[in-house]
């Protein structure tokens, strides 16, 4: 099967350009389905071969039956998934690359607290209600929203005050670490079967990044402060070698246990959200199985994947390689 006869496709958002870049550097057609008003990334930075424009993201689903019928592969990130939601991106019928079935066990908490601590991943403890509140505590919404809204708290009085404005929504209760957050990008192949870690990041958030940059005293002026997370960007982290152990012996168990949950299993690139406390423990408090925008940072590769790699690889152009891989060998079928 000749690559050039497949299209690597995306929705317009969050880490498509790097995706698009990495399945045309494998020989592939690319294609970006963008919301009308957001093309002009996909315009400007020459990665796209065709761009398809919709009028809001739920007509994805009146162009998916036609893609069906062609050689197209969709790569899906977070942005699909929060635009389209879980359900509908479990009907498309176009090839899909990665496990639909792991889609759950990522955005359901009960199911994926369950699922990392099967894997034997400390985590950071969590409330049933507000009146276990008992130290640090971060209120999450459900779905991934960026950080959206997300409050801290400390007492079950001040969590009642402050969860007012979002009377009726769901919410989790999480013991918040104070310590170094790592978001580990990782890659595993179903192919070789083999763990690859491609990267590091920490978020850029606001106004949480913006506060340290105030004096204690005006901030306490600033009566009305609360710290967001709202992600702006990302930076690029090294983390300290002697981590790596750790840091391999977690994404490896991540995707054991998921091949015992959702066969096939995790496959693909996946991120472990972690915070290292001040005793060097490894919390993780979130698994995204997908792409991360923590990624973008090494579009032409990683402090990691050079070591790997003698030529640029970013986590889109792994996954391009992946299904070149797939195609070359006959086993598209373990992809998509
Ligand atoms: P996404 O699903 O896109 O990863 P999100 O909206 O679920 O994003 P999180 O990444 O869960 O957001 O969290 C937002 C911010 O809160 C990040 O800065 C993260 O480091 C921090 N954070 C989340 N949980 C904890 C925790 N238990 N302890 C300390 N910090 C945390």
């Amino acid at each position: 099967m000749k690559v050039s006869d497949w299209t690597i496709a995306t929705l317009g958002s969050h880490s498509a350009l790097q995706i698009l870049k990495g399945a045309k550097d494998e020989g592939f057609k690319t294609l970006v389905i963008c919301l009308k008003g957001k093309e002009k990334p996909y315009q400007m930075f020459k990665v796209a071969d065709r761009i398809i424009l919709i009028d809001s993201y739920q007509d994805l689903i009146k162009i998916d039956q036609q893609l069906a019928k062609t050689k197209t592969v969709l790569i899906p990130h977070a942005s699909l998934i929060a635009y389209l939601g879980e359900d509908k991106v479990e009907q498309l019928k176009m090839k899909y690359f990665g496990n639909k079935l792991i889609l759950r066990h990522e955005s359901d908490r009960n199911l994926e607290r369950a699922w990392l601590k099967k894997a034997g991943i400390k985590l950071p403890k969590f409330f049933k209600t507000p009146a276990e509140i008992d130290r640090p505590t971060i209120v999450k919404f459900h779905g991934a929203q960026g950080g959206r809204n997300y409050f801290l708290t400390s007492s079950t009085k001040d969590f009642a005050k402050k969860i007012k404005p979002f009377k009726g929504q769901a919410y989790y209760l999480q013991e918040y670490i104070i310590g170094a957050p790592i978001y580990a990008h990782y890659f595993y192949s179903p192919l070789t079967k083999e763990l690859e870690i491609f990267g590091f990041d920490k978020r850029y958030e606001s106004n949480v990044d913006a506060i340290g940059r105030i004096s204690v005293q005006d901030q306490l002026d600033l009566k009305s402060l609360q710290t967001s997370y709202t992600i702006c960007g990302n930076i690029p982290v090294v983390i300290r070698e002697s981590f790596l152990p750790l840091m391999i012996d977690y994404g490896q168990a991540v995707v054991d246990v998921s091949k015992k949950i959702v066969s096939p299993g995790l496959f693909g690139p996946f991120c472990l959200e972690m915070i290292i406390a001040p005793d060097s423990q490894i919390y993780a408090f979130e698994i995204s199985a997908r792409i991360v925008a923590g990624t973008n940072p090494f579009v032409a590769g990683s402090p990691y994947t050079y070591f790997n790699y003698d030529e640029p690889m970013s986590t889109g152009r792994r996954i391009a390689r992946e299904i070149k891989n797939g195609l070359k060998s006959d086993k598209l079928n373990l992809l998509i």
